[in-house]
Order: C-alpha cells, then structure tokens, then sequence
C-alpha cells in the first residue's frame, strides 16, 4: 500500500514537472512576442549623435531575446544586425580584470560605487576620491582595459576581443567605421583618461589605452550575442553554447551586483526600482539584464533617453520581468 502511494506521488510530480518543463519555453515566447509587439512603435527618444556614426543606424530596429542558462533561445524582432556593444562592453572587461587579478582589485583600483552622474561625468573624478568610481562609468571602464595584464597594446587588445568573444561565443567583427567615427571625436574620453592617469588611476598609457577601450566599444554584436553574453552570466561564468568557462563562478555575484547598482548611469536606482533585475546598457541600442542562475534579456533598439539608455528596450524588459516575475526581490511590476 505505502510502495503504491510512493509511486503514485512519483508519478505526479513526474507529470508535474514534465508538465512546466514544456509550458515555460511557450511562455517565454508569447512573452518575448508580446514585448516586442507593445513597444515596437514607441517612437520616444533618440540615437546617439556624439559618435556621429550612430546617428545613422535605423531607428526602427527592435530586437528582444530570451536566452536561458542552458542556451534555449526565444526570441522576436531583429537578432542579425551587428551593432556596436558600446558600454555594455563594461561588465565583460570588468569580469576579465576580477578573473586576473581577483574583485578586490576592482574595488581598490577602480572602485564600486555608483555616481548618479551621467556615464562620462568628469565631475565625478574630481568628487570621487576614487576618481575612476566603478567599471561601469566611462572612467571605470577605461581604467579597467588599462588593468588587463598585457606586454604590448596588441596583446590588451586580443586578450579583451578574446573574452568578449567566450562570452558571445564566436568571433566577433569590429566595426571599423565606429572605431574610426568615434576614435577621432574622443576629446571627451581622451580627457578622462589624461585626468585618470594624473590621479595614479590609470595603469597604462593613457592614449593607447583609450584606443584600445574605443576599440572594445567598437565591437559588433547582434541581439542574439548579446542575450547569449548574459546567458553566460546566468549560467555561473559557463557559456552555455560552448560550455566553455569564461568567469570563475565566485566572481559572478560582485560582477553582478556592480551591474545592479551601476548598469544604467544616473538611472540605475530608477531601473531597479522597476525592473530589479541586474543589466548593462549601451548607447549603440543594447541592454542585456540578468536573472541570476536562470537566463538573460536582452534588446537592441537605438532611440535612447536623456541618460542614455534604450527607450524600447527598457520598456520590454521591465514588461518581461514583470510579466515573469523575475525581480530580485520579489515580483516587480514592471510598472
Ligand atoms: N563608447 C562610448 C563612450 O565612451 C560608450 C558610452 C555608452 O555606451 O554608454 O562614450
């Protein structure tokens, strides 16, 4: 009697869970669906123009995916377009210095506190006793590609293409006209990177290391890149494609947790707010958000607000997170 009822409660979570494991990929999709058909006329915001080049990039491309730990992928809209990462290049060289050098390097030589200061805020060096303040900010960032260990600029280069390539997981182009557009209207980060290196917080030479940050920028990806970065985030630092290791799986929580505090500049605290989820946004269209240990979000869509970030593609993912339910702490609305 008690052997039946045993394989009887078997049998039903069995079922059970057969049962979840096929609904959830259908939810996802009729998630990802309804996102993108929501917001997919917002005509709010605006590209980029500072790098002239991205002033040209279509403004009505919108691409939204899912991509969960063990690589399923769910997706609506554009997934092939190679736009340029930009800033959400940051946490990936950030995750390459902590894997050289451990996260107390990263506090100690950069730092992890947010500025509530626009991303490429030259206030903040000057307010900041840290100066460069965290990896996610133009000066964090450029102080971390000059903490990469390398011997030449060639070498800081290919050790920061070949980790943005492990967590893509291909070879990725660089977008040579961006690097060219941008590299040569780069009075304001050659700026930072000058002050940085008077302050001791700059470890490299200060023009090679910014051409080697504007060539990290210059990066190109697609939407399902991108959401398969985030993957490996969620996935404990393993891509989940190749299965090849990126990041020790100790380091994903600081990583994860400057991106939470810091992913969105001035708008980080809004962002949690409303979305709770950990993410990084770039100013060529890109945010990838993170559901620790589950899967990524991620979108392209160029328009972005006065902070800089993608207006669509905030408002598909906090729609995402809210409809699943997948805030940090606790259902966000999404609201
Ligand atoms: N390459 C850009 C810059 O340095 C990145 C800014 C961003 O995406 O937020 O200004």
């Amino acid at each position: 009697m008690t052997m039946r009822l045993v394989a009887s409660c078997v049998a039903l979570v069995l079922v059970y869970s057969q049962a979840f494991a096929k609904q959830q990929p259908t939810d996802f999709q009729a998630v990802v669906d309804r996102a993108h058909a929501q917001f997919k006329d917002v005509k709010d915001g605006a590209n980029a123009d500072y790098i002239p080049i991205l002033a040209t990039v279509p403004s009505d491309m919108f691409g939204v995916v899912i991509v969960t730990r063990d690589g399923q992928v769910f997706s609506a809209g554009e997934m092939d377009y190679e736009f340029s990462i930009q800033s959400v290049s940051k946490p990936f060289t950030a995750s390459l210095v902590m894997d050289q050098q451990g996260p107390a390097a990263v506090r100690e030589k950069i730092g992890v506190e947010p500025t509530g200061l626009p991303f490429n805020s030259k206030m903040a060096l000057e307010l900041y006793a840290a100066r460069s303040v965290n990896p996610l900010v133009n000066a964090g960032a450029i102080a971390a590609v000059s903490l990469v260990k390398a011997d030449s600029e060639e070498d800081r280069w290919n050790q920061i293409h070949a980790n943005l390539n492990a967590y893509a997981g291909r070879e990725l182009p660089v977008l040579e006209e961006v690097y060219t557009s941008e590299y040569e209207e780069s009075w304001s980060n050659r700026g930072i990177a000058n002050l940085l290196y008077n302050y001791g917080r700059l470890y490299s030479d200060p023009e090679e290391t910014l051409r080697v940050y504007t060539r990290q920028c210059s990066t190109g990806i697609n939407t399902l890149d991108l959401g398969m970065m985030g993957a490996t985030l969620a996935n404990q630092g393993v891509n989940p494609v190749s299965g090849k290791r990126v990041l020790d799986a100790a380091h994903i929580p600081e990583l994860l947790a400057i991106m939470a505090t810091a992913g969105f500049y001035d708008e980080s605290g809004e962002w949690m707010y409303s979305a709770g989820l950990p993410a990084k946004t770039g100013v060529g269209g890109g945010i990838v958000a993170v559901v620790p240990g589950k899967f990524a979000i991620a979108t392209f869509s160029p328009p972005l607000n006065e902070a800089g970030n993608s207006v669509r593609g905030m408002q598909a993912i906090r729609y995402i997170a809210g409809e699943l339910g997948v805030g940090l702490f606790g259902a966000n609305k999404g609201e």
